[in-house]
C-alpha cells in the first residue's frame, strides 16, 4: 500500500496528504472539513473524535469506488500503525493476537494521537 497516511483510520493509501479537502476512501473523512469544524481547537483532537465515531459505527468502508485491502479489517488497520499514531491505551502492550479484547478499549477510551 503506497500513500499517505489517513490519521483517522490508518489507512495508507490516500492519494493526497491529509489536507485540502482531500477525501480518505477508507473512513470518509474529508480534510479540511470534517477535522476542522468539529473541534477549533485542533485537529488532533477531531481526528481522534473522528476515529471513535467512526469505530463505534462498525468501521465501514467508506468509497464503494475504491477497491479495499485484501483481508481489510478496520480495527486490524489502526492497531497496526498504533506506534505511528502513538496511539495509547491500557492495552498497548497486549499483543496483537488479541486484538478482539481491544475493541471496547477502543471505543470508551479516548486515544491520545501525537501526530508528527
Ligand atoms: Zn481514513
Amino acid at each position: 500500500m503506497n500513500g499517505y497516511l489517513c490519521p483517522v483510520c490508518s489507512y495508507r493509501g490516500l492519494e493526497h496528504p491529509p489536507q485540502d479537502f482531500t477525501i480518505c476512501p477508507c473512513c470518509g473523512t474529508e480534510f479540511g472539513l470534517d477535522d476542522f469544524a468539529m473541534f477549533p481547537e485542533g485537529t488532533k483532537r477531531a481526528w481522534q473524535e473522528l476515529r471513535r465515531v467512526w469505530l463505534e459505527n462498525g468501521g465501514p468502508w467508506f468509497d464503494p469506488g475504491t477497491p479495499q485491502p485484501l483481508g481489510w479489517d478496520p480495527l486490524r488497520q489502526i492497531w497496526e500503525e498504533k506506534d505511528t499514531l502513538a496511539v495509547t491505551s491500557s492495552v498497548s502492550d497486549v499483543s496483537s493476537s488479541v486484538l478482539p479484547k481491544t475493541i471496547t478499549t477502543f471505543l470508551t477510551v479516548p486515544l491520545r494521537v501525537e501526530y508528527a
